[in-house]
């Protein structure tokens, strides 16, 4: 229908980036299908909306010169074929009317820039200038143009390109990784709500902890969480030795990932430790310890969601109520929590007791079929 319509106008036009990605490795169909007019794509919309049946929602942005149907469970984005450029200073490029071509070399990665034909004489025919297919193919994250410039020019495609390596299972290739790490401070420039929706993307895939350990490699992870990355490293004091909390940290948020799809239960494992950096000391007669990390750890989850811009609501609450009973419920046995605040939030809990079990059970990263009992049981 959408190519009979581009015919109609004597347009060609094109289905574009995520949908053929997804078409091509069989991923669950996206709800969002990208095409590109080369010409007007608001004309394009206008047409195709009156050759729908039903009357579907149509919206109109003519400053971005885009427009949305909404049809069925459907989001179909027309856009006119552009040429960017950009700025030092900034994410948004300096947009111009162009090709099919130029489109693909704005395109972030190449399996993201490959082309199907609409119109109706080619229909389905690929147009894959930088060899999208064969990198689905390889598995591999690759920029269309030089990985410097890309990432250069928009920054937020380094999150994004982490993202895809850890949604995918995909290897981001050596040129892009090293360009992310020498572009790495140019993040700044990007919004902390798009970097969040990077993280969230990131903490929702199977294995989140690919895309934290490629953060940790291109030197992003201290710009975007240094708490996390603070909790690197073991020190060794008269023969005693600390657990690496930082890889603990990304065990506990494979482990939690395999057990429930909620958002902010994975976030509270991501931060369930984060309060052991600042709270580690050493005892001549006890050995390491991190005393009340749980405490100094639900301030600092109210201090990063503020930092990121994230809600500050009910929410960010639940995580910090995890981040404060994350020591498994040991801690209602413990004789040093004697804080009445706290034990009101362990019996307010309600709903979240069933939560923090399953933030616990994560946490049991002991071999020990003892002690792992012994943590069930509590
Ligand atoms: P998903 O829906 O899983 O996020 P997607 O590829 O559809 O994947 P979108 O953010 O919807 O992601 O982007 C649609 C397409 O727009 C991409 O496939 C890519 O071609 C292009 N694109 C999006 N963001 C950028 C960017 N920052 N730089 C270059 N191209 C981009």
């Amino acid at each position: 229908l959408i190519g009979e319509a581009s015919d109609e106008l004597g347009v060609d036009s094109y289905v574009i980036g995520g949908f053929v990605r997804d078409y091509f490795l069989k991923r669950n169909t996206p709800k969002d299908i990208d095409i590109v007019a080369i010409g007007s794509g608001i004309e394009l919309a206008k047409k195709v909306a009156s050759k729908l049946k039903g009357k579907p929602e149509i919206s109109v942005f003519k400053n971005f010169g885009t427009a949305m149907i909404k049809h069925k469970d459907l989001e179909l984005e027309f856009v006119g074929a552009r040429k960017e450029s950009y700025n030092r200073d900034s994410r948004k490029p300096i947009v111009e009317d162009g090709t099919l071509e130029d489109d693909q070399n704005r395109r972030d990665f190449t399996i993201n820039a490959m082309a199907l034909t609409l119109n109706q004489e080619n229909f389905g025919k690929l147009l894959d200038p930088f060899g999208g297919l064969a990198d689905l193919d390889k598995e591999i994250i690759r920029t269309p143009l030089e990985p410097g410039i890309t990432y250069s020019d928009d920054p937020l495609r380094m999150m994004r390109a982490i993202r895809f390596a850890t949604q995918l299972h995909f290897t981001i290739e050596l040129q892009s990784l090293q360009a992310i790490t020498e572009n790495k401070d140019r993040i700044k420039i990007v919004s902390k709500e798009r970097i969040v929706d990077e993280l969230h993307k990131i903490l929702m895939s199977s294995k989140p902890s690919v895309g934290f350990k490629l953060m940790h490699q291109t030197e992003l992870l201290p710009l975007i969480l240094p708490e996390l990355t603070a909790l690197q490293g073991i020190e060794e004091k008269e023969g005693q030795r600390h657990k690496d909390n930082f890889w603990h940290t990304l065990e506990v948020v494979d482990n939690i990932a395999k057990t429930t799809d909620n958002l902010w239960l994975r976030w509270a494992a991501l931060l369930h430790d984060i309060g052991k950096a600042p709270t580690k000391k050493f005892h001549k007669k006890i050995g390491w310890t991190f005393h009340a990390h749980e405490f100094v750890g639900s301030k600092m989850v109210y201090k990063l969601f503020k930092r990121l811009r994230m809600p500050l609501n009910e929410k960010m609450k639940f995580v910090q109520k995890m981040v404060l009973m994350s020591s498994r419920p040991i801690i209602l046995s413990e004789d040093h929590v004697t804080d009445s605040a706290v034990r009101r939030l362990v019996f307010d809990a309600g709903d979240a007791v069933e939560d923090l079990m399953t933030l616990c059970e994560a946490d049991i990263t002991t071999k020990n079929p003892r002690k792992q009992k012994k943590y069930k049981n509590n």
